[in-house]
């Protein structure tokens, strides 16, 4: 059970989650009432200049500004003739979010707060290992599943992003970070790992995506994008459809009442099936593998047991397990898991067969790890004020 939230679990679901995956995508700013033009991928973009009775090619030269050489100004695009820059700076515009403040930690992680117009933020991080740059990218303000062990889910949540918030923060990342100064790649990789549900916010994930995805966007393989649910299986199946990403899937227990204490949308979506999605998934292309997530919390779902049962739960599937020890955060009940606990997880999972790394946690000192992107989230859900109240009963 979840001790800090007081309204049982059972009655926090189903709202929302009857409803289909939704977005808030809204390609005319409401300030400015100019489209923005970082709201659209390349379909869109060339639909758009089909609607406004251009050619569709302009999107292609569009594109190359924006991501290639990072121009935002729509009066420098110099090849798109003085008449058509003229007619596209009355209704469109490009408009990025805004970096409201940049830490840097010790390790070399960087972890920016970008907000919104409406004074909604998120956190965006930067993890540069020796081989590899991973951008950790947000999709909603806050979070609505609830997770236990997540702070990000005890903000509540505001809203989704739109294209332009999620594609923005990689823009403004590679900016900071110069991306590609001499010829050498920052961000090699990008996570969808940072605040929020992805596949409750599809179509603008989506289309974010596939201008990661894009040669004329940012042009990353289809290994180098990873999208991480925490289980939703109609996303699961339409992402399988949609787009060629890599997918994480956040598991935390092999056991379905352990799952649901940790993760509540279990209720809805429980292991087996969510088993058979991956499965899906996985048959749809060859050589794609899902990697699961699995937070060591002590005591909860560290035992030696649970990690006989996860083998037996992963053999079959071409998989990769990522053991992440719990971070903390204020408010939380649960603890990290021993040191002696986590190595000897991952031997057993490993004699079993499975491929498992342990995550480092990096960029502890800016409150970077997984689990501890809070943002600033006008709160819709309220149960961070619950929380707090529950909190203070306990108080003696
Ligand atoms: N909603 C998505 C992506 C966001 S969380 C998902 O659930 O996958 C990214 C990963 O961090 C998930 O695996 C999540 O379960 C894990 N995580 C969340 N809080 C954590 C914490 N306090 N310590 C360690 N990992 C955590």
């Amino acid at each position: 059970m979840v001790l800090t939230d007081p309204i049982p679990p059972k009655q926090r679901l189903p709202t929302f989650l009857e409803s289909k995956p939704t977005t808030t995508q809204a390609p005319v700013s409401s300030v400015t009432s100019r489209v923005n033009l970082l709201d659209f991928d390349e379909a869109g973009l060339r639909a758009f200049f089909e609607s406004i009775g251009e050619k569709s090619f302009r999107a292609q030269q569009v594109l190359k500004w924006v991501f290639h050489h990072a121009e935002t100004d729509i009066g420098a695009m110099t090849d798109l003739g003085i008449a058509l820059r003229e007619k596209l700076k009355s209704i469109a515009e490009i408009k990025l979010p805004e970096i409201l403040r940049e830490q840097r930690s010790s390790d070399g992680t960087v972890k920016w707060l970008i907000g919104f117009q409406g004074g909604n933020a998120v956190e965006t991080v930067y993890i540069p290992e020796p081989k590899r740059g991973t951008l950790c990218v947000s999709s909603q303000v806050g979070c609505a599943l609830n997770c236990s062990f997540c702070s990000t889910g005890a903000q509540g949540f505001a809203r989704n992003l739109t294209c332009s918030e999620i594609i923005g923060q990689v823009w403004l990342a590679a900016q900071t970070l110069g991306h590609e100064r001499h010829g050498e790649r920052r961000i090699t990789n990008i996570v969808m790992m940072g605040m929020g549900e992805p596949l409750l916010n599809f179509d603008a994930v989506v289309s974010a995506m596939s201008l990661m995805r894009n040669d004329l966007g940012f042009g990353f393989g289809a290994k180098r994008v990873t999208l991480s649910t925490a289980g939703l299986i109609p996303g699961i199946n339409r992402l399988r459809d949609t787009i060629d990403v890599a997918l994480a899937v956040s598991l935390h227990s092999p056991l379905d009442d352990v799952r649901t204490e940790l993760v509540p949308l279990n209720r809805k979506y429980p292991i087996a099936e969510l088993m058979q999605a991956c499965r899906d998934y996985v048959s749809e292309k060859h050589k794609r593998s899902v990697t699961f997530e699995y937070t060591l919390i002590d005591g909860v779902n560290d035992h030696p047991e649970h990690a006989h049962k996860l083998v037996k739960l992963l053999r079959r599937l071409p998989s990769k397990l990522n053991l992440i020890p719990f971070n903390p955060f204020p408010g939380t009940k649960y603890r990290c898991s021993s040191q002696e606990r986590i190595t000897e997880f991952q031997e057993i999972v490993m004699r079993g067969g499975l491929i498992a790394t342990v995550r480092k946690t990096r960029g502890e000192d800016i409150d970077a790890a997984c689990g501890q992107l809070v943002g600033k989230v006008e709160d819709r859900t309220k149960r961070s004020e619950r929380i707090k109240m529950q909190m203070a009963k306990k108080t003696p």
